[in-house]
């Protein structure tokens, strides 16, 4: 994931009311590479919440103080649909209303009058961020797509079902720890599932066998459960 990440016509969502501040953003961020797409209130974010999934933005920078409907409330009613990254742009400043923003799903917080520059770095760090985390991960032979539920072996997709996906998952993101087969059947299952340690073992086997040479990173922890670790 080296180079520059501007290079791959990364989509950018602008929501801001003052006609000047945007078209300078804009301008900018096109200048830098990006796709840009704006809207100057609540309405051309309404419209943006009715589309399916692949035509959302990769990232949207939305202004607060907008004339019909806040940032805060657009930001909710985006949340409610996707976990697009979101930095919120605005000229108020208190700490209240920075961690209103965080507390409804904002990623980061830039207060008005910023520097473009900076503004290009904020996009840069929450982009690379995000990537990092929900693009193809890999461990060993392993790699995983968190986003589509995807499992690859050594580049070859592996079918799962969605319960095998589920405790893979869980193993990685636990990697290197052992986890009980009862904590998996809470947290996997449910703390109101009356399943049995079987289940757990039924999901491995079925695991192991699907992830061929992959099948030796889970490990059986004699008397408690399972680990995973890349070897
Ligand atoms: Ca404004």
């Amino acid at each position: 994931m080296e180079g520059n990440i501007t290079q791959k016509s990364v989509k950018v969502f602008l929501v801001e009311d003052e006609d000047k501040l945007r078209s300078t953003i804009e301008e900018y961020l096109v200048m830098s590479g990006y796709v840009t797409e704006c809207a100057r209130d609540a309405d051309g974010v309404l419209g943006l919440l009715s589309r399916s999934e692949g035509e959302w933005p990769d990232l949207i920078l939305l202004d607060i103080m907008l004339p019909s409907m806040s940032g805060f409330e657009l930001l909710k009613q985006i949340r409610e649909k996707s976990e697009v990254p979101v930095i919120i742009l605005t000229a108020r400043c208190s700490e209240e209303d920075q961690l209103r923003g965080f507390a409804l799903g904002a990623d980061d917080y830039l207060v008005k009058p910023f520097l473009l520059s900076v503004l290009k770095a904020h996009i840069e760090a929450l982009l690379r961020r995000v990537n990092g985390n929900s693009r193809r991960k890999s461990y060993g032979i392993i790699s995983v797509d968190r986003e589509g539920h995807k499992v690859f072996v050594n580049g070859e997709e592996i079918i799962l079902t969605p319960k095998e996906y589920e405790v893979l998952n869980f193993l990685m993101i636990n990697e290197k720890i052992v986890l009980s087969r009862d904590r998996m059947l809470d947290e996997i299952w449910g703390v109101d599932y009356n399943g049995t340690d079987r289940s757990v073992d039924t999901i491995i086997k079925q695991l192991r066998l699907k992830l061929g040479d992959a099948g030796r990173y889970i490990d059986t922890i004699y008397g408690t459960g399972y680990r995973f670790e890349v070897k």
